[in-house]
């Protein structure tokens, strides 16, 4: 599942030895096979002779990752767990809306970046996910809403980069991802309902922008690089005169904006100068401001703002001429809320496995 269409026919000529004549129509019967229908087994894609079939079931299998438990919280929001190979948990959040679903995806296991206000930053990184066992969260998403006798969970049509990791850390995995996602033949979500959201890793946004067509979410939360620093430790390698750089370069489709993210941290980032020094860090930049009351969690000391201050902060945004709004929590109970995926230190995590990513020392 993790190879570009190129790369799995190449795949079916060298490694399987299929004829040139054979390599096209299998290619094209296996890829609208894997991300049309969600089709799990390898050894009976339709279409398919018995004799490649056979050959592929005894040279690979369709998912990297294996669903090991759905919980699902009052408000009908999905917290899938899954296990890698290795034995490591990678969570995925799906948040059914009124006619269609989103799906917040893991792009590592546990994540560098330490922000403060974050669960998975408190895991530090255990590894990298490959393109697979991203997509893979996307395709058991579907066939998990698809198996759902009631159809409760209306079908999928967003996906956000929002769950375990910071995407562009691992960008050689995330970018093929979100080119499959938005592939015609295959998937086809619209790239402006496919968003990669960063803690922002300037090079990697202007990379993502130059290879995918895809929405851009940057997590800003403070308006001073004293306290984003203390927030963000990537602020001290990109602060944030660079970070609006990026947003101000990256490629937009016309009326489309970035989303800045801005998680409510009461006393840290709420105030009335926070509200005067947001509307001005983004004069002029294309981009709207989603608002996010913080998500408490076991052992963290950031409390939320009352809904009365949440309001008040989006009003007074607005009345600077700022797009402003705010997202709603969904999933609290099953820990699924922005924020809260993954586990505390010291709370088991089997199979960390080797990473490809660059450490966070070389980022500071
Ligand atoms: S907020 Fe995102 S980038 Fe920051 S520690 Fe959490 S998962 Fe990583």
């Amino acid at each position: 599942m993790g190879l570009s269409r190129e790369a799995l026919a190449g795949w079916l000529a060298d490694d399987l030895g299929l004829s040139a004549a054979d390599v096209e129509g299998t290619t094209r019967r296996i890829w609208t096979a894997l991300y049309r229908h969600a089709h799990a087994d390898i050894s009976s894609i339709p279409g398919v002779r018995g004799e490649i079939r056979r050959r592929l079931a005894a040279a690979g299998r369709i998912d990297a990752l294996s669903l090991d438990e759905i919980r699902e919280a009052a408000d009908g929001t999905k917290k899938l767990l899954f296990k890698t190979d290795e034995g490591a948990i990678v969570e995925s959040v799906v948040i059914p809306g009124k006619e269609r679903s989103t799906l917040c995806i893991s792009s590592q296991i546990g994540c560098a970046m330490r922000c403060a206000f974050c669960l998975t930053g408190k895991m530090g990184l255990r590894g990298d996910l490959n393109t697979a066992e991203i997509i893979g969260q996307v395709i058991q998403a579907r066939r998990t809403i698809d198996a759902d006798p009631e159809s409760r969970t209306p079908p999928l049509s967003n996906v956000v980069f929002m769950g375990m990791g910071e995407p562009l850390h691992n960008p050689d995995a995330v970018i093929p991802a979100t080119r499959t996602l938005i592939d015609h033949e295959g998937l086809d979500l619209s790239a402006r309902r496919v968003t990669v959201s960063t803690s922002g890793i300037v090079p990697a946004i202007d990379r993502l922008g130059q290879e995918s067509p895809v929405q851009l979410a940057v997590s800003l939360n403070a308006t001073t690089d004293e306290v984003r620093d203390w927030l963000m430790p990537i602020n001290r390698k990109y602060p944030i005169a660079a970070l609006l750089g990026a947003i101000r370069r990256y490629p937009l489709r016309q009326r489309a904006r970035v989303l800045v993210e801005y998680v409510l941290l009461a006393g840290v980032n709420d105030g009335a100068g926070d509200v005067e020094r947001l509307a001005a860090l983004v004069r002029d930049l294309p981009v709207k401001i989603n608002l996010i009351a913080f998500n408490p969690h076991p052992g963290s000391e950031l409390s939320r703002p009352s809904p009365t201050h949440v309001l008040h902060f989006r009003d007074e945004l607005r009345a600077r001429g700022v797009a402003a709004g705010i997202r709603a929590t969904r999933g609290d109970e099953t820990m699924a809320a922005c924020g809260q995926l993954g586990r505390p230190p010291g709370a088991e995590q089997a199979g960390a496995r080797r990473v490809r990513s660059l450490p966070i020392a070389s980022l500071r």
